[in-house]
């Protein structure tokens, strides 16, 4: 398998980090997942533009332009020769001696891998166990950096409990999941946090709120607290490796079980038939 190491593809056992990476001193960097559907990235000019994007926030240089990303994506997964997979890409800030001020000097570390990956059937159709958690991250949760402490955190909780995915609220205003975004349903209208500086605006989100508006569901983007959760009749989570899976319980500060609706199975069949097909 190859990484693709700034603008090199390289074999894996010849990748290199440096001990003065800024990603490994300080989690200074961002990153993308991209889902790879029969040899085709999917969504990836979304991904692409996020990239960008949290790099402005981050104040980060980015020696690339779209088009140079979308033709590294593409080398490295057709050297991976990559049918269904993932495509992970990553660029910290750039190799300096440890100091908390960065130069604007530093030239960019990109990364890329790709790893095989399909759809689990079973999630998708009997749902998962979701736990309920403080969400005790930073307040810019919308730039999609390599700092995940908060993240990885709230999942090794979820997972000691048997569940399958964490959400987060704070201060009793329900955020998003630890790696996906939640979306409640009630009288077939649906409900998700809005786009701030308090989630991760997913790409699989993005699209799953345009898709439900071009079928004539409503779509409210408002904050809630965590009671709302009680009172749904439907819910599930959203993500590119977890496209729209349904939730059939919530535990740990709040309780309650949902069965598997219409709205959530009538989304994961339009969701499915967007996707690139053989
Ligand atoms: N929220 C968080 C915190 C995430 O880490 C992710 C993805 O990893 C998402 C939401 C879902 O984003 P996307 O649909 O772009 O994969």
């Amino acid at each position: 398998t190859y990484i693709l190491q700034n603008q090199d593809l390289v074999r894996k056992e010849d990748a290199y980090v440096h001990i003065d990476d800024r990603g490994y001193y300080f989690g200074d960097g961002i990153y993308e997942v991209i889902r790879v559907y029969h040899g085709q990235a999917f969504a990836s000019w979304h991904h692409i533009k996020r990239f960008i994007a949290s790099a402005k926030k981050l104040d980060m240089n980015l020696p690339y332009t779209e088009a140079k990303l979308n033709e590294l994506i593409d080398l490295l997964l057709h050297k991976n020769k990559l049918t269904d997979g993932l495509i992970y890409l990553q660029m910290t800030r750039g190799i300096e001696p440890r100091n908390h001020l960065y130069s604007r000097e530093s030239t960019p570390v990109l990364t890329g891998f790709t790893q095989p990956f399909t759809r689990n059937h079973v999630v998708q159709t009997k749902g998962i166990n979701a736990w309920l958690t403080d969400d005790i991250r930073w307040l810019r949760c919308d730039i999609k950096t390599i700092n995940l402490l908060g993240n990885v955190m709230a999942k090794r909780e979820a997972t000691d409990n048997k569940c399958q995915e964490a959400l987060m609220h704070r201060d009793g205003t329900i955020t998003e999941g630890s790696s996906s975004n939640l979306f409640l349903v009630k009288n077939n209208v649906l409900y998700t946090h809005p786009a701030t500086n308090l989630i991760l605006n997913g790409i699989t989100r993005q699209l799953v709120i345009e898709l439900a508006q071009t079928h004539q569901y409503k779509v409210i983007e408002e904050p809630f607290p965590v009671d709302v959760l009680i009172h749904a009749d439907e819910a599930f989570i959203t993500s590119t490796t977890m496209e729209i899976t349904p939730i059939t319980s919530i535990n740990g500060q709040v309780q309650t079980t949902y069965s598997i609706g219409p709205v959530t199975k009538d989304l994961q069949t339009k969701f499915h038939d967007t996707l690139p097909k053989n």
